[in-house]
């Protein structure tokens, strides 16, 4: 991403945070409670069963599971990556987009939490039969506001079984009040991030680098993050 690019992106960024600042968390609240939702705690979101069940994660929410929490970085977060079947699908799509460095680290912008090997969410039960996520006090805003987001100043809605549901206003309100207060939050890290990256030199050995390093079950990461740069190995 050259320079004019980012600045470009950066001002829209803010544009739409200052427009995002000014959305009517009433009107929302009303759009909510006309659409209806109910959590049925079938777990479908957290598993796979929509398709891409990533969950994006801004370094307050990591470091809110980890103080709440004993675990670690790596039992919390992967670097955002590429919605793929296997860790080499994701690496051939990452060479694709060029963000393969030098040295034969993959560059990705942000956190996303833990998937397991199936690609379910970390913290659900293997058990189907149980959905109760381990972290549920601690759990990070995509999930507490899910199936609602923010996209381009409009409410949004991902697939889910308990929508159409009845919910009262009240309850509505402090959904739309969750929902805004996310988007706010991560229009201002995305801002954060994109101010801080300094980009990084392709070409070289770095895919052979990163091939390499696959073939003995790694993969080298840096995040771009809007606390700055993390490098991270990757176990598959
Ligand atoms: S949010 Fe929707 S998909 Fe997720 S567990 Fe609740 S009802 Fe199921």
């Amino acid at each position: 991403m050259n320079i004019t690019l980012r600045r470009l992106l950066i001002r829209e960024l803010e544009e739409e945070l200052e427009a995002a600042k000014k959305i009517d968390a009433e009107r929302l609240a009303e759009e909510i409670q006309r659409t209806g939702f109910n959590c049925l705690m079938c777990g479908k979101c957290c598993r796979r069963e929509f398709g891409d069940n990533r969950v994006a994660l801004m370094p307050e929410e990591i470091s809110r599971i980890h103080d709440g929490s004993s675990l670690t970085l790596e039992d919390i977060a992967e670097p955002f990556n590429i919605e793929a079947e296997s860790p080499e699908e994701e690496y051939l799509l990452q060479k694709e987009t060029d963000m393969v460095d030098e040295e034969g680290n993959i560059h990705t912008f942000g956190w996303m939490l833990q998937r397991k090997k199936n690609r379910d969410c970390i913290f659900i039960p293997d058990e189907r039969t149980d959905n109760r996520c381990s972290i549920y006090e601690l759990r990070p805003h995509l999930c507490s506001t899910y199936p609602f987001y923010m996209e381009g100043l409009k409410l949004r809605i991902s697939e889910c079984e308990g929508l159409g549901k009845v919910i009262g206003l009240q309850e509505s309100r402090e959904l739309a009040g969750k929902v805004l207060n996310r988007y706010v939050c991560e229009l201002q890290d995305t801002i954060l991030t994109y101010k801080n990256y300094n980009g990084f030199i392709t070409g070289g050995k770095g895919q052979l680098i990163a091939e390499l390093n696959l073939k003995q079950g790694y993969l080298n990461y840096i995040v771009h993050n809007s606390e700055g740069t993390c490098k991270i190995t990757k176990r598959i």
